[in-house]
C-alpha cells in the first residue's frame, strides 16, 4: 500500500486575557478534555494535537507559521471556547497555507439553568465567539470548513474525519507525480490538458516516458521473481483457463506478473504515485498491461488508460482521500435503457480497480481487439453496491472544470459469460435521463473515478481549496 506518511492536525483554541487567568485555566482544561475525547473516540485516522491557547496575535501568528513549515501537519482545527477578538487572528490566518476547519461547538451540551451566572456565560460563549471568528475567515476568503454541533456527537466527528481526509489529500496533491507511459491516445479530445496549469493549480507533476524506458525495467525482472509472484496470484485469485491450454495461459499471466514488478520498480524509482498507459504505445511489450495495472491499483496507485494523466491523478487523489477503499478508474460503456432498470455499465478494456470487487476476482486471458499484441491477462469480477460519487476533470481552454455526479452503484444479477472484463453498474442521480443529459451538456468525459466511500461535499471541499470550477449533478 502506498503510504502518505505521518500526518496530524493542530487544535487551536481561541480566547483572550480579558477574563483572567482562572478562566483561561478552565479553557485550557476543557480544551484538553475535548482533544482527548476526540482522539480516544477512534473515529479519526489522524491524531489531533492541542496547541497553546490563542490569546494574542503573536501566539496565533507563531502557530500558523509553524503549521506551514511542518510537513506532518495537514491542517488546523479551531474552536472558540470564549470570545476571541478576530483582529488578533488576521495575520496568522492570512499566513496559513493549509486547510482550516472551524469547529463551531461548545464544551457543555446544555444550558445549566439552575446554576448559570455571568461567569459561566463569559466562559461558555462559543455562540458569540464563533460569529466574530467566522466573520474574519469569511472576509479573508479563507475557504475554511465550518462544522457545527455538539463535539461528542458521532455526526460531528464524522464531518471532522471526512474533512481530515480531504485536508490530507489536499496536502498530498502537491506530491502527486504521474508517469505517462506513452502519450495520449491519438485523436481523443477529453484526455488532453494543460500540464503546466495542472501543476500550478493542483500540484501535480506529470512526466512523459517512452515505452523503452519502462521495457528496460520489465526485461530486467528475473524468472524467479515472476514465478514467486505467480504463486501469490494462486492464493489470491481464481484461475479461469477458458479454452487455453494451461501452459499458454500461465505464460500469458506471467507476462503480466513481469510487467507488474517492472512497473512498480519504475514508479518507485521515480517517486511516482500514478501512471497512464496507451494501447497504441506498446513498442517492445508483449501485452497491454491489464492485471499488472489492477494489482498496482489495489496498492493505491492512481491510473487511467489512453494517456489520461488527469484522471490518473484524480484517481490517486481520491485514493488518498478514501484510504484506497472502494475507489477506482472507470469508463462509461453501455446503457441499460429498459424501464425500471436504467443504468450504465462501467468497465474498461481490462483495467478495472479491484478495490471495487464484491467477489473473489478471477484471472482471465482473452484477446484484446485493440493494441495489436498477444492476449492479455486481467482480473474479472463484479462491482460492489452503494452510494457513491463519480468525478471527472476536463480542460476548457481557459480553465479546468470538475464534474461530480452522485450515483447508486449496484451489483449486476445477470451472468455475462462472454464478457472478459470486470463490471460495475450504476444509476446516476437524479435519474439516468437527467443525470446523463446534465453530464454530457456540461462536457464531462468518459473517463472517471468512482468512489463508494467519498461524498460530494468532500470533493467540493477539495475543489474549493484549489479554486476549481465544479458542476455537481445530484
Ligand atoms: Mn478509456
Amino acid at each position: 500500500m502506498l503510504e502518505v506518511g505521518k500526518k496530524e492536525f493542530w487544535f487551536v483554541v481561541g480566547s483572550q486575557h480579558l477574563y483572567g487567568e482562572e478562566a483561561l485555566n478552565s479553557v485550557r482544561e476543557d480544551a484538553q478534555k475535548m482533544v482527548d475525547g476526540l482522539n480516544e473516540s477512534g473515529k479519526f485516522a489522524y491524531p489531533i494535537v492541542l496547541q497553546d491557547l490563542a490569546v494574542t496575535a503573536d501566539v496565533i501568528t507563531d502557530i500558523m507559521k509553524e503549521v506551514n513549515y511542518r510537513d506532518e501537519v495537514a491542517g488546523v482545527i479551531t474552536w472558540m471556547h470564549t470570545f476571541s477578538p478576530a483582529k488578533m487572528w488576521i495575520r496568522g490566518t492570512k499566513l496559513l497555507q493549509k486547510p482550516l476547519l472551524h469547529l463551531a461547538t461548545q464544551f457543555n451540551e446544555s444550558i445549566p439553568w439552575d446554576t448559570i451566572d455571568m461567569d459561566f456565560m463569559n466562559l461558555n460563549q462559543s455562540a458569540h465567539g464563533d460569529r466574530e471568528y467566522g466573520f474574519i475567515n469569511a472576509r479573508l476568503n479563507k475557504k475554511n470548513k465550518v462544522v457545527f454541533g455538539y463535539w461528542k456527537n458521532d455526526d460531528v466527528k464524522e464531518q471532522i474525519a471526512r474533512w481530515m481526509d480531504v485536508a490530507v489529500a489536499y496536502n498530498e496533491s502537491f506530491n502527486i507525480k504521474v508517469a505517462r507511459f506513452g502519450d495520449n491516445m491519438r485523436n481523443v479530445g477529453v484526455t488532453e490538458g494543460d500540464k503546466v496549469e495542472a501543476q500550478i493549480q493542483l500540484g501535480w507533476t506529470v512526466d512523459y516516458f517512452g515505452i523503452g524506458d519502462l521495457v528496460q525495467y520489465i526485461d530486467a525482472v528475473t524468472d524467479e521473481e515472476v514465478n514467486a509472484l505467480f504463486a501469490e496470484y494462486k492464493d489470491l485469485y481464481d484461475f479461469d483457463y477458458g479454452d487455453y491450454d494451461h501452459k499458454t495461459w500461465e505464460d500469458h499471466v506471467k507476462v503480466q506478473a513481469r510487467q507488474e514488478i517492472g512497473m512498480r520498480r519504475f514508479l518507485e524509482a521515480g517517486g511516482y504515485s500514478a501512471f497512464s498507459t496507451n494501447f497504441e504505445d506498446l513498442y517492445g511489450m508483449q501485452q497491454l498491461p491489464g492485471l499488472a495495472v489492477q494489482r498496482l491499483n489495489a496498492e493505491g496507485y492512481g491510473f487511467a488508460g489512453e494517456g489520461d494523466w488527469k484522471t490518473a491523478a484524480i484517481d490517486r487523489l481520491m485514493k488518498i482521500m478514501s484510504h484506497n477503499e472502494n475507489t477506482g478508474f472507470m469508463e462509461d460503456y453501455t446503457y441499460e435503457l429498459a424501464s425500471g432498470k436504467e443504468a450504465i455499465l462501467e468497465s474498461h478494456m481490462m483495467e478495472v480497480d479491484p478495490t471495487l470487487a464484491i467477489n473473489k476476482p478471477k484471472i482471465v486471458v482473452s484477446p484484446l481487439s485493440m493494441g495489436d499484441r498477444e492476449d492479455p491477462a486481467r482480473l474479472v469480477f463484479d462491482g460492489k453496491a452503494g452510494d457513491g460519487v463519480v468525478v471527472s476533470m476536463a480542460d476548457f481552454g481557459t480553465h479546468y472544470k470538475l464534474l461530480i455526479n452522485e450515483v447508486d452503484a449496484f451489483t449486476p444479477e445477470e451472468q455475462a459469460p462472454n464478457l472478459p472484463v470486470a463490471r460495475v453498474m450504476w444509476t446516476p442521480q437524479p435519474n439516468l435521463y437527467d443525470g446523463v443529459k446534465a453530464w454530457i451538456q456540461a462536457g464531462g468525459g468518459h473517463h472517471t473515478v468512482l468512489s463508494l466511500n467519498l461524498t460530494t461535499d468532500q470533493i467540493e471541499t477539495w475543489a474549493k481549496l484549489v479554486d476549481l470550477e465544479t458542476v455537481v449533478i445530484k
